[in-house]
């Protein structure tokens, strides 16, 4: 997969497209990145990519012209892209959804904003869409571009091992991950629940199945709606419910 980078910034990606899994799979071809610098496309001798808003009031936009002609040279050097992303807190909430969705595409390219944010005519006429990784404001696109990265990286066939496995990850049925433990199996009195340590197989996977669906319900409710759960799941859900109404209802006695 293509994924290229437009920022004022360049050097903010070179450390962390080194390391871990998203360095192995740049590293190993998994991942074809570019990250090219907004600068390079401006025409005037200060390298200008930004200017005072139309209207007043403060703050600097990105130009338009340095944003098109970067995406224009992306477009003849790398080939049309499937999606061209405008990062922005008015986007649309990313999700793992759209990680599955965006590494499924073979060419996306990122637009990170900075200032103000960018000429609204870069919204309307390059971007195909606009993503937020969040409710709260950024300085610049540059950590929602390393997060969409990372989160697609991951889902590329081969770039994670057996050794973390992405099928029960958090979101990927809409269950949140059952609880995680490693040796020692007592650590400063706190021990490890015994089901784990007792190489039942089945009682195992029942636990986690279990532990999964009670920490959806207790933290991430909403999620339920949307997750594919299978009869067993569905079961516990009911009981769960269920055990809540009662409580309530005992409550209101
Ligand atoms: N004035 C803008 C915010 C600009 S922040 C507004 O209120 O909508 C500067 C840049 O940081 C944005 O152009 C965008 O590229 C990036 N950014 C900030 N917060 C973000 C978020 N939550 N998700 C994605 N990008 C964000």
């Amino acid at each position: 997969m293509k994924f290229d980078i437009v920022t004022i910034f360049p050097a903010m990606f070179e450390g962390t497209t080194r390391e871990g899994i998203v360095g192995r799979a740049i590293e190993r071809g998994l991942v074809d990145l570019k990250v090219v610098d907004l600068r390079d496309f401006t025409d005037d001798r200060h390298r200008t990519v930004d200017d005072l808003a139309y209207g007043g009031g403060p703050g600097m936009v990105l130009k338009p012209a340095p944003l098109f002609r970067a995406v224009e040279h992306l477009r003849e050097t790398r080939g049309e892209p499937d999606a061209v992303i405008l990062t922005s807190p008015q986007g649309k909430p990313f999700c793992q959804a759209d990680a599955v969705r965006l590494s499924r595409l073979g060419h996306v390219v990122v637009l990170c904003g900075r200032y103000e944010g960018v000429d609204e005519r870069v919204r309307d006429h390059v971007a195909t869409e606009e993503i937020s990784i969040g409710d709260y404001v950024l300085t610049g696109g540059e950590l929602p571009a390393l997060v969409m990265l990372d989160a697609v990286t991951r889902l590329q066939p081969g770039a994670v091992g057996d050794e973390q496995s992405v099928e029960y990850d958090s979101f990927t049925r809409g269950l949140l991950d059952y609880p995680h433990y490693t040796r020692p199996a007592e650590f400063r009195g706190h021990r490890v629940p015994d089901v784990l340590l007792s190489g039942h197989h089945e009682q195992v996977r029942r636990w986690r199945q279990r532990q999964a669906v009670e920490r959806t319900v207790a933290r991430r409710p909403e999620l339920l709606a949307a997750a594919e759960l299978n009869d067993e799941e569905r079961a516990i859900v009911r009981d769960l419910l269920q055990a809540r109404q009662e409580e309530n209802d005992n409550a209101g006695d």
